[in-house]
This record gives C-alpha cells, sequence and structure tokens, in this order.
C-alpha cells in the first residue's frame, strides 16, 4: 500500500499528439475538505486509505496540490448531441490528471471532475456541483454492483466555493476512475476535420492500449470493433433489464471500453413507463428508456463511420450486426433469469413483452415487482403487492410457464434473486443523502447508501426501508441537465 504522493503513473494519452489534448492545471478550491472517499477504488490503486491525513488528501484529490508524476491534461473530443453534430466539446469541467498503475499492472485513468475552466470550457465555469458528484458517487458504485460495467468514483471533495446554476450551489469535485476516457466522441473531431492520420493514430492507440488481443491480428480493425459493437449492445441490455436510463445518450457519453460514463440527468425505472425520459431538456423523448438500445446502434453508426478509413463497408455493416446479436442475446437471456425460465421457449419473448405493457397498463413499480416475482410459488400463492396488482389471470399463465420446465422451485427462487436487485438508487434515495450533505454537512448518509447498494441482491433487513417506493410527491420525475 502506498501514500498519495508515492502513486506510479503511466501517461500514455499525453504521449499522442498534441492535437489530441490540451495540457491544464486544475483551477483549485481555497479550502478542500475531504467528504468521501471510496475504499474500493482507493484499493485499485494501491493507495493505503487508513491512517490518512484527510486534509492533505483533499488537496491532492482536488488539485490543489499535483499528485507526483501526475502530467494534468483536458481531453479533446467532439460529438453529436441530441442527434446534431457539434464541434465544441471536449473536457470541458473535467481534467486527467493522469493514469494509474496499479501493482497488478493494471492502469487506471484519475480524472477530476470540476476541476475548473479548460480550452474545451466554453466561458462556462468548469465547476460541477456537489449534488452532482453526489449522484455520481452513488450512482457509479450502484452500477458496478449491480454488474454493469461502468467508470467509477474514487472521492469526493467539498468546498465552500459558490456555483452558479438554476440557484446558487456549492461546488464540488470527483475523481472518477476509468480504464480508459476514449469516447465515440474522440473519433469524431478528427474525422470531421478531415483528419485521417490522427484516426489511424487513435485507433491504434485504442487497439493497443484497451484491445491488446487484437493488436498483432492482422484483422485487429475489424476484430476490435465488432468488440466495442458486442460490448455496447451488452452494456445497453444491461441498462433495459434493470431499468436505468442514461439520460444523455450523446456520443460523446459513449465509452470506447463500453463501460456506462458520464452520470447526469439518469434515473432507475420506478413505475413502469416505457417512454420514461429522466433528463427534462429532452423534450422529445430522444433518450426515453424504450429508445436506448436503437440510439446505442445509432452512436455506433457514428463511430463506423469514423472509422471508415480503415474498414471496409463489410466490416462497418459485421459490427452493426454484432451490436443488434449481442443486444438481443444479452437481453433475453437475462430477462429470461429474472422471470426465472430455465432456458427460452417458444412464446417467451411474446410474454416478456406482453408483461412489461401490463406493468405499464398498471402503474406497477419495476423493481419490486421483479424482485417479489421469486415468491410466486406453483400452488399459486402470491405474496407482494406489486405482483398481486398485475392480476390473477397473468399469474395463472406465469405458473404455468414455470411449471413447464419442471425446475426446483427453492433453487428458482435463488437465481431470480441474484438477477432482481431488492436495492436500486431510487431517485429520492439519492435525494435524501444530497439534501443532508447540503443542508447539514452531514455525509453519512452518502456512506450508508454507498455501503448498502453494495449488495444489491442480498435481504438486508436493517434497511429494508431502501427498498421501498418513494414517499409521496418523491416520485423520479425528470431532472435538469446543469450540473
Ligand atoms: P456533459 O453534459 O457533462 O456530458 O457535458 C457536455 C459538455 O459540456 C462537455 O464538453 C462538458 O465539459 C461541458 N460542460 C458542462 N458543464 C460545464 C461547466 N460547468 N463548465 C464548463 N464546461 C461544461
Ligand atoms: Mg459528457
Amino acid at each position: 500500500m502506498k501514500k498519495i504522493t508515492e502513486l506510479t503513473f503511466n501517461n500514455t494519452y499525453r504521449k499522442l499528439p498534441e492535437e489530441f489534448y490540451h495540457i491544464v492545471n486544475p483551477k483549485p478550491f481555497e479550502n478542500p475538505f475531504l467528504i468521501s472517499l471510496n475504499p474500493q477504488m482507493a484499493s485499485e490503486i494501491d493507495l493505503d486509505a487508513a491512517g490518512i491525513d484527510e486534509e492533505e488528501l483533499a488537496e491532492y484529490l482536488s488539485g490543489k496540490k499535483l499528485i507526483p508524476g501526475s502530467k494534468p491534461i483536458a481531453l479533446y473530443y467532439t460529438g453529436h448531441q441530441f442527434g446534431v453534430y457539434n464541434p465544441h466539446i471536449g473536457d470541458g469541467r473535467a481534467i486527467l490528471l493522469g493514469e494509474v498503475v496499479n501493482s497488478k499492472n493494471k492502469k487506471w485513468d484519475l480524472h477530476l471532475k470540476g476541476a475548473g475552466p479548460t480550452n474545451y470550457s466554453r466561458g462556462f465555469d468548469g465547476r460541477a456541483v456537489l449534488r452532482s458528484t453526489i449522484r455520481e458517487y452513488l450512482c457509479s458504485e450502484a452500477m458496478h454492483y449491480l454488474g454493469i460495467p461502468t467508470t467509477r468514483a474514487l472521492s469526493i471533495v467539498g468546498s465552500d466555493e459558490k456555483v452558479e446554476r438554476e440557484t446558487t450551489e456549492t461546488g464540488a469535485m470527483l475523481i472518477r476512475m476509468a480504464k480508459s476516457h476514449v469516447r465515440f466522441g474522440s473519433f469524431e473531431g478528427f474525422f470531421f476535420r478531415g483528419q485521417t492520420k490522427n484516426i489511424r493514430i487513435l485507433a491504434d492507440y485504442v487497439l493497443a492500449n484497451l484491445y491488446p488481443q487484437y493488436a498483432d491480428n492482422p484483422n485487429g480493425y475489424r476484430l476490435m470493433v465488432n468488440e466495442i459493437a458486442k460490448r455496447t449492445g451488452g452494456l445497453i441490455a444491461k441498462w433495459q433489464v434493470f431499468g436505468f436510463t442514461h439520460g444523455v445518450m450523446n456520443t460523446d457519453n459513449m465509452s470506447i471500453l463500453g463501460d456506462t460514463i458520464d452520470y447526469g440527468p439518469y434515473a432507475f425505472m420506478e413505475t413502469y413507463k416505457s417512454d420514461f425520459t429522466p433528463n427534462h431538456s429532452d423534450h422529445f423523448g430522444r433518450y426515453s428508456y424504450k429508445s436506448q438500445p436503437s440510439i446505442g446502434y445509432w452512436n455506433l453508426n457514428k463511430l463506423l463511420q469514423c472509422l471508415s478509413s480503415l474498414l471496409s463497408a463489410d466490416e462497418i455493416q459485421e459490427a452493426l450486426g454484432e451490436y443488434r446479436e449481442a443486444y438481443a442475446e444479452s437481453y433475453l437471456g437475462l430477462m429470461a433469469k429474472k422471470f426465472g425460465f430455465d432456458w427460452f421457449k417458444d412464446g417467451d419473448k411474446k410474454f416478456i413483452d406482453d408483461t412489461l405493457e401490463l406493468l405499464e397498463e398498471k402503474g406497477i413499480d419495476f423493481p419490486i415487482f421483479f424482485r417479489e416475482l421469486s415468491g410466486v410459488t406453483f400452488d399459486a400463492s402470491v405474496e407482494g403487492t406489486e405482483v398481486k396488482k398485475i392480476g390473477k389471470n397473468w399469474i395463472d399463465k406465469y405458473i404455468e410457464r414455470i411449471k413447464s420446465d419442471n425446475s426446483d422451485e427453492k433453487k428458482r427462487k435463488k437465481s431470480m434473486d441474484l438477477v432482481n436487485p431488492k436495492y436500486v438508487l431510487r431517485t429520492y434515495i439519492a435525494e435524501n443523502a444530497i439534501r443532508q450533505a447540503i443542508d447539514n454537512q452531514d455525509y453519512s448518509e452518502i456512506e450508508k447508501v454507498r455501503k448498502i447498494l453494495m449488495r444489491p441482491f442480498d435481504e438486508q433487513q436493517e434497511h429494508e426501508q431502501y427498498s421501498f417506493k418513494p414517499p409521496e410527491g418523491a416520485e423520479v420525475k425528470a431532472l435538469s441537465c446543469s450540473s
């Protein structure tokens, strides 16, 4: 285990040509203080979290002091935002401090969000607010423990600096950890400026550093994009299955590794609604729950277009096919598990679709319904409010279906409970942690929620209330994009 000053860096991205980034140091807070340090992620970079001087640590984790070996840069990227190409994006309020290599030779980007202005800030302040850092911190951890690929968070550092948004808020910084911050949008700027050479340089970088298993293969690019397509399809299938809506699926928010990245106005589905759209500025529901799979495909298409100098038309079609296949396979496979089916039978897809329609028609809570479903037994005993709501007709059909598998009831329940979480990060749960932090400078709820979400599939009787529907008036509604 190491002190923060002893970390090992290998800043590979900074070795790329200068058009790929802009060299800039964080603009520190005057009085930074540590709000949260995630011990799991600290140990990922061999950082000794015990016996740490919190004041000093907060200075390092907010860029007031630079960690030896860190060489900060803001990354250049562009992208399609709500379907329209924007040539001016890039790290406008985040700075890559550097790439840490741990004792197992695994590399982690330390990306400081809210670090102040860069060349890409377009006149904005480059800050992040405490509210949004808590939302990202908790959700990226929740996603990880649900088994959904994601960036994660190392720390939140608070400040007394005021930040103007719709109201005046306080600034905070979060360190996001990812295996890489290359996005689909990282290729787009070079493509639209006609810089084919830089496309190849970036593709070679991704191949060598992130998909090294294909680096020496004569079909390396093809195999790499197929894998990117598969991972992206598999990722979005998981979002659907767990009711996660990202909110801002712009191409600059799509990771080249197929990880969930950029937590803004996301939300987990509560009452099932197929066109649920968490971002209140998304007036046409472009990024609604039901649109996510087709938007993933649209985004992949944009990436492949950028790579058309390296791929044949057939290879591009092949990758798109890989996406569709991976999505369908992963979605149906996981859905079958959620329903407790041993394997897929004729008619199961229709049964799943019909069930979701009924959930919507009857206003049923998505996570609770599935969690309760494992309690339905062959003798037609039904416990749980949300399952009861769906009606006897459906329950009879469901029992008939699970009986046809001839599987052991206890085993079925156990395996269903491993895919139907008891605890998801409902908006009101994050909101409570945020309120306590902002109103009372009490950060204990962040820690409590983080720990609960580390075991989403376990019955945690002492925390039962965190599995409840929101109290009246606190139902998930559209959220502001401003963060
Ligand atoms: P996001 O919605 O976080 O994906 O951000 C989209 C783009 O807007 C990125 O280029 C961000 O860097 C930039 N951006 C968002 N908020 C700010 C801010 N407060 N200051 C500077 N740039 C920002
Ligand atoms: Mg973004």
